[in-house]
């Protein structure tokens, strides 16, 4: 008989005790709202600004209330405008090209390449048509940031770095978010860490940072942040940035505040798990397994891998064989999007030209969560399950 997985690809870990404890600590005293200090109390989402800029490295962070937001918060701190374009890639999640939309500008695609990070050839020809380069490092990986940047410095164009899949990563030992002029992390229930929803953003800048504190909703209540410029960046900026609301609050603040000193410990948990599905998938006839470069220190919280070139319904049957025995793979080349799998081309609201290099890498992408509810022996037989099924499919052509 066929082996089954019966784990949940969507349950993550439990928040830790200490951050119920904290959380606890928070509903108690009802001081949820950031602003909302007794004393000389310092706010828990003051704390883990100073905390989440101590990791990176970075002179300033703002806690604000989802990734996306903290992405369209960098974009427009950074100055982009209504009807600017701004290159980002053509293989991200939804809230990158809608981040981009939110502010009225406009998306120009970049290609995805076989290594599943922005296709820098085509960046390269593309750079002169925009100012701003939002960068996502999608599922995880991680391009040549030395390239990536000397492309953008030749051109002019600064880089916002979406980290939602690479918080705790680094290139070269830079933390990811490190190499451009601002970089936005997500603390939604899928990421790294988890508060439900939430997201971080990180610069060395202090105008676009003090930008970014108003920006979010901060009043004239600037001074209580502790990882945010003096009151002279407030003052030049002060009176000419809109507030757009998108706070985080205490309580997830305290959430995350535990989980953020857990994160190098949890990061390497990933990654066990990651290199044991890959060793189970590699050599698989027919599957490509995505070679990871030297100089980038990922977090496998995701896996993905290769079907290149199979006709579709062949990757449709092997999604469905995959599924009848426990195992969920998403495709982000099927037609139609599903659940997180949408494409550049489902994107209507942008006007894209078809990228045929791209379209070639997209319909072959599949995709797997790697929950660390997972166990070793759980994704060894994900990997078995796997590697049988394409073998199998692979063989009947
Ligand atoms: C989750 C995610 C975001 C947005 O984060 P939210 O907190 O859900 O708004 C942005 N980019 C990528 C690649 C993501 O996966």
């Amino acid at each position: 008989m066929s082996e089954r997985f019966t784990g949940v690809f969507t349950q993550q870990e439990p928040i830790p005790e200490a951050g119920i404890e904290a959380a606890m600590a928070v509903l108690r005293h009802g001081r949820l709202h950031r602003y909302n200090t007794v004393g000389g109390e310092i706010a828990e989402a003051a704390r883990l600004e100073e905390e989440f800029a101590a990791f990176t490295g970075a002179k300033y962070c703002l806690a604000v209330s989802s990734g996306g937001y903290a992405i369209a918060t960098a974009l427009r701190a950074a100055g982009v405008r209504p009807g600017d374009p701004v290159l980002t890639n053509a293989f991200t999640l939804a809230p990158v090209p809608g981040a981009i939309a939110s502010l009225g500008a406009v998306s120009v695609f970049v290609g995805v390449s076989e290594a599943l990070t922005i296709d820098l050839d085509d960046l390269a020809a593309k750079a002169g048509q925009a100012r701003v380069l939002l960068l996502s490092h999608m599922r995880g990986h991680i391009c040549d940031m030395e390239r990536l940047m000397a492309i953008c410095d030749a051109a002019g164009v600064r880089v916002i770095e979406d980290c939602a899949h690479t918080m705790g990563a680094s290139w070269n030992g830079v933390p990811s978010g490190r190499h451009g002029l601002a970089a936005a992390y997500s603390t939604q229930t899928y990421k790294h860490m988890n508060s439900g929803e939430g997201g971080l953003l990180v610069t060395d800048d202090e105008d676009l940072a003090a930008r970014a504190v108003i920006l979010s909703g901060s009043y004239m209540l600037y001074d209580r942040h502790r990882a945010a410029p003096g009151p002279e960046a407030f003052e030049r900026v002060k009176y000419v940035t809109p507030n757009i609301s998108g706070r985080m609050d205490n309580l997830r603040a305290a959430i995350l505040r535990p989980q953020l000193r857990d994160l190098a410990a949890q990061v390497e948990r990933w990654n066990e798990r990651y290199r044991v599905l890959e060793a189970g998938l590699r050599g698989t006839p027919g599957l490509t397994v995505i070679e990871r470069p030297e100089a980038e220190h990922f977090v496998g919280s995701s896996f993905q891998f290769l079907l290149l070139d199979w006709p579709e319904t062949r990757v449709a049957e092997v999604v469905a064989r995959c599924a009848a025995r426990g195992v969920e793979l998403k495709w982000f080349g099927e037609a139609e999007p599903k659940g997180f799998t949408s494409r550049y081309d489902s994107w209507r609201y942008v006007e894209a030209p078809r990228m045929p290099e791209s379209d070639r890498v997209l319909a072959g992408i599949l995709d797997l969560r790697v929950p660390l509810t997972f166990s070793l022996d759980d994704c060894a037989l994900i990997a078995r399950i796997i590697a049988a099924e394409v073998g199998a499919v692979y063989q009947s052509a």
